[in-house]
């Protein structure tokens, strides 16, 4: 099982970086790490990023209970999606979901980002999937994400936004600004005649350095 070191410390760095690279907003979307002992550190419900301290983060067990958390502190709403990844795959340590607008339209229109941009697929596996639509809070968001998810670094939740899995928050939070940014890359694409796909060899060849990175991070 993968686990963060100094979790509290990751998630918040990555909780600012974040907003400062215009991936979020408000209190939109949220943070969480895997700490050795299997719990998870994720970012509080309806606090603005730019006030989060250290302590107003909340640490949960693998089911969701609430081990530790400040006075008027809740876990993010979307914690079940967090808990469901965490379940799903042992070798990741970070779940960021995010509302970017660019990926948003993919997920809004249930279209996957294609693998079209070179070493996408080194970071993501390929194609952003889009997962089967769930309304939000239901538990079915992260059955569906997990699905989507298989072997990829992210996934679309259909009429909703994004998630990135990763071994540590930096890491989950680069591929939500790359596939952010490939999904309007994609978009402008489309409006000069299409992507032109690379060749299935190539990413082949991608996709599987990404394996070999994802299991010997
Ligand atoms: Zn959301």
């Amino acid at each position: 099982m993968r686990s963060v070191d100094n979790p509290e410390t990751a998630v918040l760095d990555a909780a600012r970086d974040m907003l400062r690279r215009g991936l979020v907003e408000g209190t939109a979307g949220n943070i969480s790490a895997r700490r050795a002992d299997g719990s998870i550190v994720i970012t509080p419900s309806s606090v603005d990023y730019r006030d989060m301290r250290l302590d107003d983060l909340v640490l949960v067990s693998p089911n969701g209970a609430v081990l530790r958390a400040a006075q008027d502190r809740f876990p993010s709403s979307e914690m079940q999606l967090h808990l469901s990844c965490y379940r799903a795959f042992d070798d990741i340590g970070s779940v960021i979901h995010s509302h970017p607008v660019w990926a948003t339209m993919f997920a809004v229109a249930r279209q996957p980002i294609p693998a079209c941009v070179d070493e996408f697929a080194v970071y993501c596996g390929g194609d952003v999937r889009c997962a089967e639509y769930a309304a939000s809070g239901t538990p079915d968001v992260g059955l569906n994400a997990v699905r989507a998810l298989d072997g990829r670094a992210a996934a679309l939740i259909a009429n909703h936004g994004l998630v990135a899995v990763g071994p540590r928050p930096d890491k989950a939070l680069h591929v939500t600004a790359l596939v952010e940014r490939t999904a309007q890359i994609v978009w402008g694409a489309r409006a000069l005649g299409g992507p032109v796909p690379i060749p299935e060899d190539v990413n082949g060849n991608f996709a599987a350095v990404y394996g070999y990175l994802r299991t010997n991070a």
